[in-house]
């Protein structure tokens, strides 16, 4: 760990930090090798001393964190920039399909009378609803964000207090 909470330090792969992947371990040097792991998720990281940066290289293209000094600052995929398109074409997918179920269900109602008159209603939530799942699922599958081994950190801190 770096001396202080409070003092800025500068990245080196002699001291512990935090993993940013499952913000549960510490990540350490290993011994012979020019990585890093943690001792948590057991990810390995290759260290960038001059650009104070780690990347992980089990992926591709390849999730790096760069130390700020005092945390690392969120995970950027190795020459991809997400920017505002990616987010508008994300909330595009979820809501212009939403909008177009809703709106013809809106506009062309069924008679009271008839029966199951509710699943346009119910068809225009599933819509939005299995939308945002597919986007939060592929954030996930972009960041590699470690459901399990968040999981695993609840479940023991849990059983040991
Ligand atoms: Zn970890």
């Amino acid at each position: 760990m770096p001396n202080s909470k409070f003092l800025k330090s500068s990245f080196n792969d002699r001291d512990e930090y935090p993993c940013p992947l499952c913000r549960v371990g510490k990540i350490r040097h290993m011994t012979l090798m020019e990585a890093m792991s943690c001792d948590f998720c057991h990810q390995i990281f290759t260290a960038d001393i001059e650009q104070q940066e780690i990347k992980m290289p089990s992926r591709q293209p390849p999730l790096i964190w760069r130390w700020n000094g005092f945390h690392w600052a969120e995970a950027q995929l190795e020459g991809v920039k997400l920017g505002w398109g990616y987010i508008m074409a994300a909330l595009a997918f979820i809501f212009l399909p939403t909008a177009l179920m809703g709106g013809i269900a809106y506009h062309f109602p069924l008679k009271a009378d008839a029966p199951l008159t509710w699943i346009p209603y119910i068809w225009t939530g599933l819509t939005c609803f299995s939308h945002f799942v597919i986007i939060f699922w592929l954030v996930l599958e972009i960041y590699q964000i470690p459901v399990m081994a968040y999981w695993r950190a609840i479940q023991q801190r849990l059983i040991s207090n």
